[in-house]
């Protein structure tokens, strides 16, 4: 009986046998915790009714132990040098496919209907590259893709700004997005000691719960996500002053003024203090206001 992918013994057998080296270009740490690879798994909640979508397989290390847990597994990897070493470590399991490919390009509509057509529902399980974290879930949430939860390894900050509450430091327009289309959690802060080579950065794991309606209602998604972006412009300044530069430039301040008292929000708020549903009642009043 073979050991585990994720043993530090094993992952070094398999990086030298094959003459592996890591591209930090490509975000590759892998994990080798049998304890945190477990945190992540049971956080998705899988059983063989399930699909799980890997993104970033690695040498299989999680895709060894969610095609223990899940009916259906698709990885996708976009370092040609670990396609041989996926097919040796994931031979046992049939009902694993690993696609080559740059998540980013994929279609992944079209990856959904193709692989997981017996499953009851879809969840993301990843330790995803860190350069693409934001891409990679804003894509994902973005298409309205058929997921249940999104549960990553990420950095540490990133996930404090996606489950950050209005009010701090950390709450900005990522926060927003993110809790648009999902309900966020923190699983867990992961040591450096997990992951060889070790990252310059702090880790966590964090679950998405995708929403099946989004909790505010919002004529218009990409004029919604233009205002919280213009809102947050210069964190510094009041809501009425970004807003002014990006859609009232040179003109007075009074009509401006006049659609945020409409939407019940004091001029001198930052947009940091304004809620989902705040954002949501601004940018409508904002949008029937013809701007
Ligand atoms: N899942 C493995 C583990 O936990 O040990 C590896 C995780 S490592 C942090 C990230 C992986 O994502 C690497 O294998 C890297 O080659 C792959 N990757 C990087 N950019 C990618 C992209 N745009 N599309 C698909 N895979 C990517």
């Amino acid at each position: 009986i073979r050991e585990d992918v994720s043993t530090p013994r094993r992952t070094k057998e398999i990086i030298q046998r094959y003459g592996f080296s890591f591209k930090k270009s490509l975000g590759q740490n892998f994990l080798i915790d049998q304890n945190i690879l477990g945190k992540i798994v049971a956080a998705a909640g899988l059983d063989a009714s399930k699909g799980a979508l890997e993104i970033g397989p690695g040498i299989g290390a999680l895709t060894e132990k969610l095609a223990q847990e899940a009916g259906q597994v698709a990885a996708v990897e976009i370092d040609q040098r670990l396609l041989p070493i996926l097919r040796e470590v994931l031979e046992p399991y049939p009902h694993v496919h690993v696609i080559h490919g740059d998540v980013l390009k994929l279609d992944l509509q079209a990856l959904f209907a193709a692989e997981f057509t017996g499953v009851s529902g879809v969840s993301v399980v990843a330790n995803l590259p860190y350069y693409v974290t934001t891409p990679i879930l804003m894509k994902l949430l973005e298409e309205k893709l058929p997921l249940e939860h999104i549960v990553v390894m990420i950095q540490k900050e990133v996930a404090e700004r996606m489950a950050a509450s209005p009010g701090g430091k950390d709450y900005g327009s990522l926060s927003i997005a993110v809790q648009y289309y999902s309900v966020p959690e923190l699983v867990c802060t992961v040591p450096h000691s997990v992951f060889i080579p070790q990252p310059n950065v702090e880790s966590a794991v964090i679950r998405l719960s995708v929403r099946k309606e989004p909790p505010v209602s919002v004529e218009d998604e990409a004029f919604f996500f233009e205002v919280v972006h213009a809102a947050f412009a210069q964190r510094r300044k009041t809501i009425s002053n970004n807003l002014k530069s990006r859609f009232f430039p040179g003109e007075g301040r009074e009509r401006l003024e006049q659609l945020l008292a409409e939407a019940g929000i004091i001029p001198s708020r930052r947009a940091e203090t304004l809620d989902l549903a705040e954002f949501a009642g601004l940018s409508n009043t904002l949008l029937q206001a013809g701007l």
